[in-house]
């Protein structure tokens, strides 16, 4: 399941943020899912909620938001909303689209805390 390498590698990159820039934990991750990143929101958040104990995570609140994928099409030049990679553009409905938007996973904001 490739969520949990995900939620891995963001929990290695809040603790290396956290030793960098001298926060003690989390209180607030909120993280921003596109719908062409692949990642399945669910097995995400169960994954880092797992991981969570033991780190400066541990306790914090998680958002997860998802946003929807845009693309543009190759076709008609028109840029459309898509839910998945293999949707055709809804203006002419060539499959020659090219992903423009929604497809990683960043994040969006961390709220620490320091006592
Ligand atoms: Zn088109």
């Amino acid at each position: 399941m490739h969520e949990l390498s995900l939620a891995s590698e963001i929990v290695q990159m809040i603790e290396s943020a956290a030793a960098r820039e001298h926060f003690l934990r989390v209180a607030q991750l909120r993280l921003e899912v596109g719908a062409l990143a692949g990642v399945e929101t669910q097995a995400l958040s169960f994954a880092l909620t797992a991981m969570m104990p033991g780190t400066c995570l541990e306790g914090s609140e998680i958002t997860i938001d998802e946003i929807p994928g845009q693309a543009r099409c190759l076709h008609c030049a028109a840029c459309v909303e898509v839910a998945s990679h293999i949707e055709p553009c809804s203006n002419c409905g060539s499959f020659t689209l090219q992903a423009t938007g929604g497809n990683r996973l960043r994040i969006v904001d961390l709220l620490v805390v320091n006592d």
